[in-house]
């Protein structure tokens, strides 16, 4: 959908990133692990589900073989601040051995998810583990966890669409936008 079917026009402050910015700036992170991953096989890992978007979008750029595999991990509840608490609600199906992973993610706000992630991740033995996400929020910059390929720096702010959401809507919405503060407080 499109900023115009929001019911309660008022619900999204501003649209941060239109389809086509996000499309294109997608495009060049592809030919960018083009380039870094000349003559290897990536697995692309999902984090269900904001990332579903992202990864269909970055995956269609990529003008190569690539496999995907999809994790859901919960850390946020229905709130709009990070919990530090992460599970794993679905685990890969794909033995990482040896495997040359990108996570695909959404949004890296405190980073406490990621960084957990890549840990679990490091740990079943793969030939690499990279990051890709779409939006990094200021704190991120303050991470251990280095972030190899990334969309836009965004400020802090609760943004839904493109696969974000808040309370499990706005996910279908084209466009990225910030939420009204009316919203969700
Ligand atoms: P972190 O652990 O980096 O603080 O949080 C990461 C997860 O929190 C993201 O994958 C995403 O699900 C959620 N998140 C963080 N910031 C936002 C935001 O601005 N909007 C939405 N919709 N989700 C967010």
């Amino acid at each position: 959908m499109d900023q115009k079917h929001v019911v309660g026009e008022l619900d999204l402050d501003q649209t941060l990133f239109a389809e086509d910015q996000i499309v294109g700036r997608l495009r060049e992170m592809a030919a960018e692990i083009e380039t870094d991953y000349d003559g290897k096989d990536i697995l692309l890992v999902g984090v269900l589900k904001g990332a579903v978007m992202v990864m269909a979008d970055l995956a269609r750029s990529l003008n190569r073989h690539v496999e995907m595999d999809w994790m859901a991990v919960s850390s946020y509840g229905s709130g709009t601040t990070s919990s530090g608490v992460v599970r794993i609600l679905k685990d890969l199906d794909t033995d990482l051995t040896g495997r040359h992973v990108i996570i695909v993610e959404d949004i890296i706000d405190t980073g406490l998810t990621l960084s957990w992630l890549v840990t679990n991740l490091k740990s079943r033995g793969p030939a690499s583990v990279e990051i890709a996400t779409l939006l990094r929020k200021p704190d991120a910059l303050e991470m251990v966890v280095d972030v190899k390929y990334v969309g836009f720096d965004i400020p802090n702010a609760f943004v839904v669409g493109y696969g974000l959401d808040y309370n499990e809507k706005y996910r279908n919405l084209r466009c990225i936008g910030t939420l009204a503060p009316h919203v969700y407080s």
